[in-house]
């Protein structure tokens, strides 16, 4: 049974869902995250001290816990599985009382070296990344000319470890829609669930234009073409993917369309970036400061009252809003400091 959450925003939602990423660093550079150009050699990643350790992460999720009982816990970046002995963070994290999911998103390329490690430390699941089963176009979207296998080998390694795979393609229009067909049937015949995601405006590198965003419904009509679907419900108020199952079987897809069909009523999800501050929304831009007072040695209740303050005054809806008029602008958190 899940107990309500303790903590509700302006707009009625409760807390329920902690994301948190772990670096900034990442092994790839995908276009519409991390742009080669933009994220390059010299670029200033932050130092070691700047991060949290996981003692902090530790104890800011012993703190969510007992302030709106939060159960589920993303691990994200960044690529997490850069940070340096990920899988001690997540031993932590499970032996919280109160924490009962616990998932990573990773791009896969390390993770057929760390699958089996991440299993025994608590993981349960995985969602891997994967834009495309095309070589070329693999290595120009991730921008260091990585191929396909590496990722299908990762992902073949965690569903032997045990951890439950779902994945992930971001759908660029012009990019990789032609990509949405082969990706549906080869995981169909795995077993993964697949979640496409719209394009979407993070960050402030990737020059997103709303014409390159390939939708919800033309996603839907290019599979049904040769796979017909049916919708299905939610597994739970505020689940991100709608949810779609191929007709007569019970092997299911996702869509994830923050763009044409924005789900901000639902929202319930706070995001702790890696250098600590805590974002009400992806869409965020500065974040509140958790680190300094953490540092500062505040006490259990200071930091409650400050968690309760920033989401009890909570009223974001970015996605709502630019629904409602694309032509918003305003600086906005980098996707690599805050995770998906
Ligand atoms: N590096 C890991 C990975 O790629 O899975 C975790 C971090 S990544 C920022 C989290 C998710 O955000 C990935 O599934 C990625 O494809 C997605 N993402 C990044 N930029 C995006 C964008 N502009 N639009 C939609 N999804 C995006
Ligand atoms: Fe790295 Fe993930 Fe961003 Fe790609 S989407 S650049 S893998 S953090
Ligand atoms: Fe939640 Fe912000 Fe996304 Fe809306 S735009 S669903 S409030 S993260």
């Amino acid at each position: 049974m899940t107990t309500a959450s303790k903590l509700i925003d302006a707009m009625g939602r409760p807390l329920r869902d902690l994301r948190i990423s772990v670096t900034d660093r990442c092994n790839f550079r995908c276009n519409y995250c991390m742009p080669a150009e933009l994220f390059g050699p010299d670029y200033p990643f932050l130092s070691n001290e700047q991060l949290l350790s996981f003692e902090e992460i530790e104890r800011l999720v012993l703190l969510f816990v007992k302030e709106a009982a939060i159960k589920k816990i993303r691990i994200t970046g960044g690529e997490p599985l850069m940070r340096k002995n990920v899988d001690h963070l997540i031993e932590k994290l499970v032996r919280i009382d109160g924490i009962e999911d616990i998932g990573m998103t990773t791009n896969g390329y390390l993770l057929s070296t760390y699958a089996k490690r991440l299993k025994q430390a608590g993981l349960q699941r995985v969602t891997v990344s994967l834009d495309t089963l095309n070589n070329e176009r693999f290595g120009e979207m991730n921008g260091r000319g990585i191929g396909v296998q590496s990722v299908l080998d990762g992902i073949a390694a965690a569903a032997e470890a045990g951890l439950q795979v779902k994945v992930n393609m971001v759908v660029k229009k012009g990019v990789n829609e032609t990509d949405i067909l082969p990706m549906a049937k080869y995981f169909r015949n795995r077993g993964h669930i697949l979640r496409f995601i719209e394009y979407m405006d993070v960050g402030n590198s990737n020059g997103w234009k709303l014409d390159e965003v390939f939708s919800k419904k033309k996603i839907i009509e290019t599979i049904n073409k040769e796979m017909p679907l049916e919708a299905i419900d939610a597994n739970y108020r505020g689940e991100v993917a709608t949810r779609y199952r191929y007709k007569g079987s019970n092997e299911e897809i996702g869509i994830i369309s923050s763009v044409t069909d924005s789900f901000c009523s639902t929202c319930n999800r706070a995001r702790l970036s890696v250098e600590g501050r805590l974002f009400t929304c992806l869409f965020g831009s500065k974040g509140h400061d958790l680190k300094r007072p953490l540092r500062e040695q505040k006490s259990d209740d200071y930091l409650l009252e400050l968690i309760r303050e920033i989401w009890q005054t909570r009223d974001d809806r970015y996605s709502d809003e630019r629904f409602e008029r694309t032509d918003i602008e305003r600086p906005k958190v980098e996707m690599s400091h805050i995770g998906g």
